[in-house]
């Protein structure tokens, strides 16, 4: 049984004091859920002001995005090593809005990856169709690839370190959610994939979170899906009493 994660990915929004603001409220509300693991993503700015207020807290600390590269003169870049020195336990990878906006294909993904997983922190990897490749049926073609590309080269022994959050482009910030059939189905596709390349067991204990316009409504029903291990949520997450909600399905 995989202990569901539940993320909030706030993008970039929130200062360091209404970042704080929110933990201090969060840290109440998790007292006694030991069952569910809860992780945070500020912006940069905020990560390690909530990384000290979150010492001894069980919540998780995500950043949002991280360099390729290592280190050196790559100016406006923030390190793997950087970003585990703020307190980052984990990092959102591949996010699609860093696929679109930015241009991050899986190649550059990839590198990212092995960057967190050199710093001790747990990539959150995203991955996921358009409207188009869903509707032109090339769904689990467009899910295979990012796999292939982006994940196929992780050690055996590090896979035990990674989370993949689906997150169907379309659903994201659309107030759309995938049905949770719909979501369910993809989800046991990349169970599948995972197990052709590392086997029954890693595959089984693999956290595979849904993202898409979760909320507290069908967030108890995207749950019950045998093959969804917890959430990437987006807009949600910004109202701690919301995401309250949502922790607590
Ligand atoms: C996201 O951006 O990862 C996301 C899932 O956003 P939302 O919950 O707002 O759709």
């Amino acid at each position: 049984m995989i202990r569901p994660i539940i993320a909030a990915n706030w993008k970039m929004n929130k200062t360091v004091s209404e970042s704080l603001d929110f933990v201090s409220r969060l840290m109440q509300l998790v007292i006694g859920m030991n069952d569910r693991q809860v992780v945070i993503a500020p912006p940069f700015t905020a990560l390690y002001a909530v990384g000290a207020a979150l010492k001894g807290s069980s919540i998780g600390l995500a950043a949002q995005n991280l360099s390729e590269n290592k280190d050196g003169a790559y100016t406006g870049e923030v390190s793997a090593r950087m970003l585990a020195d703020a307190g980052c336990t984990h990092v959102i990878i591949g996010h699609s809005e860093r696929r679109t906006i930015f241009g991050e294909s899986n190649d550059v993904i990839r590198a990212k990856i092995s960057m967190a997983l050199q710093s001790g922190m747990q990539p959150i990897v995203c991955i996921g169709e358009t409207i188009e490749e869903r509707e032109s049926g090339r769904t689990f073609d467009v899910i295979a690839k990012q796999i292939k590309e982006g994940l196929n080269q992780i050690e055996t022994s590090d896979i035990k370190h990674i989370i993949i959050a689906y997150e169907p482009v379309w659903a994201i910030g659309a107030g759309k959610t995938a049905t949770p059939e719909q979501a369910g189905e993809v989800h046991g596709f990349i169970r599948k994939l995972m197990e052709e390349r590392y086997g029954e067991e890693p595959a089984r204990r693999l956290p595979v979170l849904y993202g898409g316009s979760v909320n507290p409504d069908n967030i108890g029903k995207l749950m019950a899906q045998p093959d969804i291990n917890g959430a990437l949520v987006g807009g949600a997450g910004l109202n701690v009493d919301t995401f309250g909600k949502i922790i607590s399905f």
